[in-house]
This record gives structure tokens, C-alpha cells and sequence, in this order.
């Protein structure tokens, strides 16, 4: 297990490594949460760990709380003791010497980053903008393994949580339930606060499971997902409670076609705007559009948004290896809303919708 961990943080690292050689960049800074979890194997808090990456070494920089872990979790990595946002650390590494460093500057603080420049006097300094986001946008096996699981889980643990959701239970009865069963399945918690939206309620893209008391004939959206490794999953199933409004009826068959349209018309190296047009047209056809105001998906992985982003305005290109969301919705004020989230991906040709397992045909409770 060390040796493939060792294995495959090298191999992240020798990708950095590669940027860093095209942009004369002679040691590289991280400091972000995600990025230095994802080049070193570190699971500590996010901002307890930082990165020096040079083209022959590779240092993490943690305290004695974090001694024992990463010495097992980074094996790659060599240990120095201290704080992740010491610069003295880093100059220690380093030494004083003319050299360009390059470091995440969407991620880093005001604050840490004049300390970092004041404690290298020598240095000059490169910003790295989206170096590690990127190579952290196509996923590997293990990273897809990791996302696969917590998918399944998500999946196995609403199944469970069906029979809660009844007239004269609260929201928030649903998503505790949903949180315990997803932590009993194997995930070590959820990956985002579970959205547990019913009949009024469900107008709110992002309604919070509230103390609302679900009635008959509302509809129930819950968005939730869990970390598995340290990797989310995402998705949306919305279920009738009785039966439901025949416009909210109407809104979810609306719903579904765009989202099944959607899935189906994915291609590797399609826009994100091309894709989340598929699903609009469907939905504005209908009448609904100016009823859906969020962007269609998005990238998936250490973090919930990351990676890729499927709107008017979306990434150029969805590649291979991407994880990311396709979540049509129809939100009406006063009335209700319906969404339906998956998780999809392609590999070598074949696309695979993470979260296929639960079922998407209107549930009628
Ligand atoms: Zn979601
Ligand atoms: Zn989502």
C-alpha cells in the first residue's frame, strides 16, 4: 500500500515538476488544502501541511501533531518539522539563494504570502494560477475509485432513508437520517450540509434541511452527498410525498427529460456550454426557462466545486477523466422546485453515470 501511495504522489509530483520546468520556476510553495493533499498523500486539517517541491526533492513541512500521520501517509515526502506557514521553514529548505518560487496565488494570503516574500529577500516570485487545480481536474484510477465509493455509498444510504421521508417528519429528521446512514455505509462525513428542500421550500436551490414539517402532496428535494477518502460525491433526487400537483408533476417530467437528455448527449471534449444548452432548451421549450438560473454542472473531486464548470459560460472543454455534475432544476416561488443531479464521468471511451444506482422515475412516497 506505501509503495503504490509512494507511487502515485511521485507521479503527481513529477507532473508539477514538468510545469514548473516550462515556466523556469525552481521550487514550488503549496499551501492550499486540496493541493497538498492531493501531490503529497497528507490528510491532516487543510492550512496543518505545506509543500517545497524542487526538481530532485519534495518536502512537507507539518507539526508534531502530525508527525506520525504523515510520515505514514507521505511516504514520497520528506518530513521537516514545524509550521505549515512558517516561511522560516521554507527559507531553511531553500536557503538564501536567487531562485524563482512559485506559489498558488488564488489560494495563498495577503498575509502569508508578503511574510514568504520578506523571508526569502533573494527570491522572486511566480504565480502558479490554476497549475494544480488543473492537473487535479482529470482524475486518476485511485481518484476514481475513491469518488466511485462515496457515490455508491450516497446512493445505498438514500435508499435506506426512503421510508423517512413521510408526512409529519421534519426535513431535518431526513437528512440526519441520511448523514447516519452514509457514515455507517464507510464515509467519514458529508462532502456539503444536506439540502433537504420540501414543498415551498423547494423554490430554494440551496434550502438547508429546515424544521419544516413535511405534508402530503409536497415534493421533497435532497441534495447530499459524502467524502470517501477524502473525495465527494453529489446528487439530487427529488421524491413526491402523495400525490403530487400536476404542475410540479409536469415540472419534474420537464426536469428528468432534460437531465436524461443531457447525460445522453455528453461527449469527451465538449463544451460546457454546449452541454448545458441541451438541458436549457428543453426546460426554456417548456416554458420554464427563466425558472432555472443555475448553471447546469460542475467539477467534482477533493473539493464539491472544482474542476470544470458546465454553464452558458463553462469550461471549453469537458475532457476524459473529469468528474462533474448534470443537475437541471426548476425553481418557482411560491409553487416548489425539482432537481435531478448525477455524477458522471468517461474513460477510454466509456461514459459512466457514478450515481446510476438510484432510481430517477418519479417516487411517489
Ligand atoms: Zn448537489
Ligand atoms: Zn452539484
Amino acid at each position: 500500500m506505501n509503495e503504490q501511495i509512494y507511487q502515485i504522489t511521485e507521479k503527481r509530483t513529477n507532473q508539477l515538476r514538468s510545469f514548473m520546468e516550462t515556466k523556469q520556476i525552481d521550487a514550488a510553495f503549496v499551501t492550499s488544502g486540496p493541493g497538498v493533499r492531493y501531490l503529497s498523500g497528507f490528510a491532516g486539517t487543510p492550512g496543518d501541511a505545506s509543500l517545497v517541491i524542487t526538481p530532485g526533492e519534495a518536502y512537507i513541512i507539518t507539526d508534531s501533531r502530525y508527525t506520525i500521520q504523515a510520515g505514514e501517509q507521505c511516504p514520497y515526502y520528506t518530513l521537516i518539522g514545524g509550521g505549515a506557514s512558517d516561511p522560516g521553514k521554507v527559507k531553511e529548505i531553500l536557503g538564501d539563494r536567487k531562485l524563482n518560487l512559485g506559489f498558488e496565488n488564488f489560494e495563498i494570503s495577503y498575509n502569508q504570502f508578503k511574510r514568504t516574500e520578506a523571508a526569502l529577500p533573494e527570491a522572486s516570485f511566480a504565480p502558479m494560477d490554476n497549475a494544480i487545480r488543473d492537473l487535479r481536474n482529470i482524475k486518476d484510477d485511485t481518484e476514481l475509485d475513491n469518488i466511485k465509493n462515496a457515490c455508491r455509498i450516497a446512493c445505498v444510504s438514500l435508499a435506506e432513508t426512503v421510508p423517512y421521508i413521510v408526512p409529519g417528519a421534519a426535513e431535518l429528521d431526513v437528512a440526519n437520517e441520511l448523514e447516519y446512514r452514509m457514515k455507517k455505509n464507510g464515509a467519514s462525513g458529508p462532502s456539503f450540509d444536506t439540502i433537504v428542500a420540501s414543498g415551498v421550500r423547494g423554490a430554494l436551490p440551496h434550502g438547508l434541511a429546515s424544521e419544516k414539517i413535511i405534508r402530503s402532496g409536497e415534493m421533497v428535494t435532497i441534495d447530499f452527498g459524502c467524502l470517501y477518502n477524502g473525495y465527494c460525491s453529489d446528487m439530487t433526487r427529488t421524491f413526491a410525498v402523495g400525490e403530487p400537483d400536476p404542475e410540479m408533476r409536469k415540472i419534474y417530467d420537464t426536469v428528468l427529460y432534460a437531465q436524461l437528455t443531457a447525460v445522453d448527449a455528453y461527449r469527451p471534449g465538449m463544451s460546457g456550454a454546449d452541454l448545458d444548452k441541451v438541458a436549457r432548451d428543453i426546460i426554456a421549450d417548456a416554458g420554464y426557462g427563466r425558472y432555472f438560473g443555475h448553471g447546469l454542472g460542475h467539477g467534482v473531486g477533493l473539493e464539491i466545486h472544482e474542476g470544470v464548470g458546465v454553464s452558458p459560460h463553462g469550461s471549453p472543454s469537458l475532457p476524459e477523466r473529469t468528474v462533474f455534475s448534470i443537475e437541471p432544476g426548476i425553481y418557482i416561488e411560491g409553487l416548489g422546485g425539482v432537481r435531478i443531479e448525477d455524477l458522471i464521468t468517461s474513460v477510454d471511451g466509456v461514459k459512466t453515470v457514478l450515481t446510476a444506482i438510484s432510481p430517477k422515475a418519479l417516487m411517489i412516497l
